[in-house]
């Protein structure tokens, strides 16, 4: 096993599919850019937690729990 000609590893930005080198230095991969990652990231909570409107507690009918 020799480790003397490691070629750099590369990866593909999800978001805008750029090729980024997988180095200490890319500090947002797999991300190429801070933004794509915030972009990613973004889509992905905006879908995963996209929950039906949850009823807010009608503050006068709440009284009577009891
Ligand atoms: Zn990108």
């Amino acid at each position: 096993m020799s480790a003397s000609n490691t070629p750099t590893r590369t990866v593909k930005c999800p978001t805008c599919g750029q090729t980024v080198a997988w180095r200490p230095e890319s500090a947002w991969r797999p991300f190429c850019s801070q933004r794509c990652r915030q972009i990613d990231l973004g889509a992905w909570a905006s879908e995963s937690y996209r929950i039906p409107a949850a009823m807010p507690p009608e503050p006068g009918e709440d009284l009577g729990d009891d």
